[in-house]
């Protein structure tokens, strides 16, 4: 019987590299990840296309997706509904895949309440200097603009503590491989494998009794 896939949630500030490094992870271990895409009733950005970036929604289709259950999470970030479509979680899960929800603070602990063994990852720079160089950007930004990026940086920052490990994205060649590996190590938590220690346990004791 295969492996059930882990529930991944990530988090970060933005301008951590959360978007590039999910890009990367994606592309080097595709058989292994499928991208959750959400649905939203935000307006599409220049470049973003239904069913990639997002499932564009009008409030009316988001609200009855919300009163068939058929969303695992969802919340209200700046007046916009952004939620977690079920099936597609389901269905990638059951097949073995670690299915990861690129989402909001509110809905990552959303998510750890009602799925405890849900693994929840922030990614950040190295820090609060490096987050701001990238934050202001090549020198185009008004200050007015800075210290929103800013404010709403410190906002982000509520919370990391609930979340089980940090990424920090430094060398984004060293950054995936060790977000790999800290998800390979989560698929051998003795807590994941219980049918695994059963069967052994079971087969030891059978061996032990046929001597
Ligand atoms: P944006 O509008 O910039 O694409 O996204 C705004 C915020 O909504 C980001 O922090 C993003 O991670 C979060 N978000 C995207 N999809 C979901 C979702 O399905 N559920 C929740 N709770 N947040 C989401």
């Amino acid at each position: 019987m295969k492996e059930r896939g882990i529930l991944i949630v990530v988090s970060g500030f933005s301008g951590s590299g959360k978007g590039t490094l999910m890009k990367e992870l994606l592309e080097r271990y595709e058989d292994r990840y499928a991208l959750s895409v959400s649905a939203t009733t935000r307006k599409p950005r220049e470049g973003e296309i239904h069913g990639r970036e997002y499932f564009f929604l009008s409030r009316d289709e988001f609200e009855k997706m919300i009163a068939k259950d058929e969303l695992i999470e969802y919340a209200k970030y700046v007046e916009n509904y952004y939620g977690t479509p079920r099936a597609y979680v389901e269905e990638k899960l059951e097949e073995g895949k670690d299915v990861i929800l690129e989402i909001e603070i509110q809905g990552a602990l959303n998510i750890k309440k009602m799925f405890p063994d849900a693994l929840l990852l922030f990614v950040t720079p190295p820090d609060a200097d490096e987050l701001r160089r990238r934050l202001v950007g090549r020198g185009t930004e008004t200050m007015d603009v800075i210290k929103s990026r800013m404010d709403r940086a410190c906002e982000e920052a509520e919370g990391m503590e609930n979340y089980d490990y940090l990424i920090v994205n430094d060398s984004l060649d060293e950054c995936v491989r060790e977000m790999h590996a800290i998800i390979q190590g989560e698929h051998r938590r003795t807590s994941r494998n219980r049918e695994f220690v059963k069967r052994i346990k079971e087969d030891l004791e059978r061996l032990k009794g046929e001597e």
